[in-house]
């Protein structure tokens, strides 16, 4: 008999505010221990919970981002349980009215139930709670870190839509890729801003019911979610192939072994007595706030992959580098509109920009570490666009003087290098240089005699019938021009003198 793996996600984020949840400690990364704290999250008795309104719209816009409904009525309830790094005793989320429900994300991924290489992975809810605090254990004692208690966190719970590790991995970057460009979280996985659980259970193929469903807690990378992912179901497809019961139960996945290890089993899972929070007003966004919320949806990763191939005729892969990489896209676009060759346009600025960008910033920048979510180190900067020494109507010009064969294609990235250093016009630095191109038949007919001449060899070889010798010949003339010669009617005339 063969298995099918059914895998939902419950991904953890944290959201992008100044401040904390329900106070106005900062919320933020990296400070000396148990600096961002007051009596509100470090939990004290007779203190009141006042909501951040920033994490109240930056949920409701992950609802408006992820194609979900917003319910017109939410609230918060208190998840009662005892645990050292959360000096409450309970967290406040929302339980059974969550801020958003019923959406779906939309991606890349070729798999079974995909259709044109797009898959969907539909969004049971979004819903806003609180983050704990941090435990670190040491020789003989512990220490409690408070600074991440109370940073608003969300939670986005998948239906079990995804049948694979790999489906789960590019469902979580497809995910945290629009979170990002969302402005809804800076989803930076090496500072912990985004954790996930997976739900596990393995059927048998062509049957509806699910399996016993097995939860993987507190996954901090992606390919670790992966990794644990393809462990997982392998496990429980040998042990229901081998005759034995699965139970619903909670594992951990330890990284270094590459395996999961059983926690416990649900016998002896909480009850967390969940009931509202009675120092909070329920939540009823009113037309106008929702509109608010609304203006600040930007379009989708995805749908902007598909404009750029659409609208400037651009292939998959140079389309996908603007898609991941929004400022450049955006660069991109404020040219190729006046552009009557958006792709050469694109071929620039990624070939060559990026390539002087990552030569620029390479002097004096730390190495990328590798699994930093999405090499956000590499994204370009408003501000790195806005510090480019030539304007964008530079690109376009360069662009007009290759196609007018004014300059050959070498003598193109001359220019690109001087304009990328200096800022001056390629007229000038063309000017200058003395860069363009020789279309003079009687100076280009100059060179490719002396070329004759001097090789007669691979002369030779072409009367002989080697007419790739045509090619050193060529690049004989080029050296002799410098450069300047129009290839094309170099090629031309050396072949009408070599058949003379
Ligand atoms: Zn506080």
């Amino acid at each position: 008999m063969e298995y099918e793996a059914v895998i939902g996600l419950e991904t953890h984020v944290q959201l992008r505010t100044k401040s904390k949840m329900w106070c106005g400690c900062a919320n933020q990364y990296g400070a000396e221990p148990n600096t961002n704290v007051c009596p509100v999250c470090l939990g004290m008795p007779g203190v009141l919970p006042v909501p951040n309104e920033e994490a109240l719209r930056l949920t409701v816009l992950t609802g408006y981002l992820l194609n979900c409904e917003i319910p017109g009525f939410a609230k918060f309830d208190r998840k009662s349980y005892f645990y050292p790094d959360m000096p409450k005793n309970y967290q406040l989320t929302q339980y059974d009215k969550p801020s958003t429900a019923n959406g779906v994300v939309e991606f890349e991924f070729n798999g079974p139930g995909s259709n044109n290489g797009l898959s969907r992975v539909r969004i049971t809810r979004a819903h806003l709670e609180e983050d704990v605090g941090k435990s670190t254990h040491f020789d003989r004692n512990s220490g409690l870190d408070f600074n991440r208690a109370g940073v608003p966190l969300m939670e986005i719970v998948s239906e079990p839509d995804i049948t694979s590790a790999d489906m789960a991995h590019a469902y979580l970057n497809a995910l945290t890729e629009i979170l990002h460009q969302g402005g809804v979280s800076d989803c930076d996985m090496e500072k912990g801003m985004v954790r996930c659980d997976v739900n596990i259970s393995v059927r048998p193929v062509g049957t509806k019911e699910l399996g016993a469903k097995i939860e993987i807690k507190n996954m901090n990378s992606f390919s670790g979610v992966r990794r644990a992912a393809e462990y997982e179901i392998a496990r429980q497809i040998d042990v229901v192939k081998r005759g034995e019961k699965l139970i619903q139960s909670t594992r951990r996945w330890d990284d270094a072994t590459g395996v999961t290890e059983q926690m416990r089993t649900k016998e002896d899972a909480h009850d967390y007595r969940y009931f509202p929070d009675p120092d909070l007003m329920p939540l009823a966004p009113t037309e106008e706030w929702l509109t608010g919320v609304k203006s600040r949806v930007v379009e989708l990763p995805l749908a902007r992959k598909q404009r750029l191939m659409r609208e400037y005729q651009l292939p998959a892969g140079d389309a996908e580098v603007f898609k991941s990489n929004v400022e450049l896209g955006n660069y991109f676009e404020s040219i190729a509109k006046q552009a009557k060759n958006p792709k050469a346009v694109a071929n620039w600025i990624i070939n060559n920009l990026l390539a002087k960008l990552a030569e620029s910033s390479s002097r004096g920048n730390e190495a990328l570490t590798e699994e930093s979510g999405k090499d956000q180190s590499l994204l370009t900067s408003a501000a790195t666009i806005k510090s480019l020494k030539y304007p964008p109507s530079a690109l376009l010009e360069l662009v007009g003087l290759v196609e007018a064969k004014t300059i050959s294609s070498s003598a193109a990235q001359q220019v690109f290098a001087e304009m990328f250093d200096t800022g001056k016009s390629p007229a000038l630095i063309v000017q200058e240089k003395g860069l363009a191109q020789v279309s003079d038949t009687g100076e280009i007919e100059k060179f490719c005699d002396e070329a004759i001449a001097a090789n007669p060899n691979p002369v030779a070889d072409y009367k002989a019938g080697k007419l790739a010798a045509l090619n050193s010949l060529k690049g004989q003339v080029m050296k002799l021009s410098k450069g300047k010669a129009n290839p094309a009617l170099v090629g031309e005339i050396l072949e009408r003198k070599l058949k003379a």
